[in-house]
């Protein structure tokens, strides 16, 4: 089980839940927001072309995303496994990604999707204080989340490992771990 994408929305907790994974799991946490804002703080010609995505909730145009993805996936450290956070987020992305695995010769293992209320998270990111993280902005994000990337949770659904994701860090965390376990 060592090749998950993560999938919920703005809030839901993935990024943190990655972190703990991915120690847990010994596989890379590749977050695409992340891999964008390294780009922005580093003014790369990239973050340039970005900024203004991220700035206004709207996703990256996709070429730009799968091809930063494809560049991150072929490094050494990401051959024997990762989880992805913040990609795929639409169904093209989904169909790149099989693309991709499929000419390594491999595919995903499992999709985790958080499962958590609007309200909640929206609650969350007012206190969380991100750059993006102001109210329309967020508002945009779920707006996002709804048309363009649960749609996954169909594409997806042979590989799809439902989670509540209300509750602690660690008791999140374990069930995930009980959750892709049960599945191998
Ligand atoms: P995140 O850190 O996952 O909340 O992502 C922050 C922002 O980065 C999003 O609001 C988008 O502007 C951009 N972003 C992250 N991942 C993707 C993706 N897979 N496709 C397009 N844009 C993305």
């Amino acid at each position: 089980m060592t090749r998950v994408v993560l999938v919920g929305p703005p809030g839901a907790g993935k990024g943190t839940q990655a972190t703990a994974l991915s120690r847990e799991l010994g596989v890379p946490h590749i977050s695409t927001g992340d891999l964008f804002r390294a780009h922005i703080a580093n003014s790369t010609e990239l973050g340039q072309d970005v900024k203004r995505y991220l700035d206004e909730g709207k996703l990256v145009p996709d070429e730009v995303t799968n091809e930063m993805v494809r560049t991150r996936l072929e490094e050494a450290d990401a051959r024997g496994g990762f989880l992805l956070d913040g990609f795929p987020r639409n169904v093209g992305q989904a169909e790149v990604l099989g693309k991709l695995l499929s000419t390594a010769e491999t595919k995903l293992d499992a999709v985790v999707e958080f499962k958590i209320d609007e309200d909640v998270v929206v609650e969350r990111l007012l206190a969380r204080g991100r750059d993006d993280d102001n109210e329309s902005v967020i508002r945009h994000r779920q707006e996002v989340y709804r048309t363009e990337t649960a749609p996954l949770l169909d594409y997806y659904a042979d590989l799809l490992i439902t989670v509540d994701a209300v509750g602690g860090v660690d008791d999140i965390t374990a069930r995930v771990l009980a959750a892709l376990r049960d599945r191998s």
